[in-house]
């Protein structure tokens, strides 16, 4: 049934490993029931040590997008500011503003970094009350300046920052309570190398004491339930079971690895991509220093018919890399290091590329 398996080193889903499908098989359980608050008591504290915070760790049964929305509907009660350089950091403007709130982005051009000091002058306007942050912009391969950008939210004390670690949760060191970060959130089919449909995230009191002044915040999504539920261990409404048995199981295989390890794997596997783009006549997407440790975007500079290239890689070597997302479709392409990759498996998949790349 998977003889046409094709191994995924595109940003996202990316590739699952079988002792994950496996701990996801095991028998169902009621959501209500001593089992279901046994099994998210167990991984709480492992959760709770990944985001650096003391505050609970929510599980919702969406992808990222839906908690995306639930911190605007939630947190923004005069204006969001939403800093936007790719895909998925400009959606998140459109998406403020379909939630009906007032909101304003500092536009970036796709490929930089947002600017902690342009953060710093919208923010002393008084205007806003929430600031987005994508922190790994999977679409260009930049990593932001998060530290910085948090110390300059610091000093707005109303303002909340909402912080996107979709493509760099476990993969680079985060920690929540030290940056200030009032919502942490992160999704499943990325960093995590888990199926898409959980995401997980945290809210600071702070945050957590804003949502409850704000009236229209829905019901799926609202913040209070997922706190009132997880004092008992549950979630507001039946989660994705089999997802969380995988999270468990990943959880377990990140602490035996040790994170300080797994943080050290990805930026040695990321490097050695960066060795092949500048080995092949290729440019970076994104500036040095600011380049994501889990992908990279590569410059298409050499012109390169990517469909055609990517679907070689699939015929001969039973893998697929990403050409392009969004209006740098074409222009780009990209190149996962998530989740279970190895020295060796990494190096066999750029043997694949340097194989099929047409001359
Ligand atoms: C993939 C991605 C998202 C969206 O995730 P969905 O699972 O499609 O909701 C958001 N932010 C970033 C940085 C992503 O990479």
């Amino acid at each position: 049934m998977h003889g046409d398996h094709v191994k995924l080193y595109i940003p996202g889903p990316i590739e699952v490993s079988g002792d994950t499908f496996q701990a996801m098989s095991a028998p169902m359980i009621g959501h209500r029931s001593k089992d279901f608050a046994a099994l998210y008591e167990k991984i709480h504290p492992q959760l709770q040590s990944l985001f650096g915070t003391t505050r609970p760790v929510y599980l919702s049964t969406s992808s990222a997008w839906g908690v995306m929305e639930a911190a605007i509907r939630n947190l923004v009660q005069k204006k969001v500011l939403n800093c936007c350089g790719g895909a998925f950091s400009d959606k998140w403007l459109d998406v403020s503003l379909r939630c009906g709130k007032q909101a304003e982005a500092i536009q970036v051009e796709w490929g930089s970094p947002i600017d902690p000091v342009a953060v710093e002058q919208m923010l002393a306007t008084g205007e806003f009350d929430v600031v987005t942050l994508v922190h790994n912009e999977t679409s260009t391969g930049v990593q932001n300046p998060l530290t910085e950008i948090a110390s300059v939210v610091e000093k707005f004390p109303d303002v909340l920052l909402v912080v996107d670690t979709v493509s760099s949760f476990s993969a680079v060191p985060i920690a929540a309570d030290d940056l200030g970060i009032d919502v942490l959130l992160t999704g499943s089919q990325k960093a995590l190398a888990l199926p898409p449909g959980l995401s997980l995230f945290t809210v600071s009191e702070q945050a957590m004491e804003r949502a409850s002044g704000i009236h229209d915040r829905g019901y799926y999504f609202d913040f209070l339930e997922f706190e009132k539920n997880a004092q008992k261990m549950m979630t507001p409404s039946t989660p994705c079971i089999s997802l969380i048995y995988g999270l468990a199981w990943k959880l377990e295989q990140i602490l035996d690895e040790g994170p300080e390890k797994r943080y050290a794997r990805h930026e040695r596997l990321n490097a050695m991509v960066h060795d092949w783009v500048d080995s092949h006549g290729f440019k970076h997407f994104a500036p040095e220093g600011y380049r994501s440790k889990t992908l990279t975007c590569v410059d298409n500079n050499r012109g390169i018919d990517l469909p055609a290239w990517i679907q070689a890689m699939r015929e001969k070597h039973s893998l697929v890399i990403n050409g392009g997302y969004g209006k740098i479709k074409g222009k780009t392409f990209r190149i996962s290091n998530m989740g279970d990759e190895t020295d060796e498996t990494i190096s066999s998949m750029l043997d694949a590329l340097s194989d099929t790349l047409p001359s």
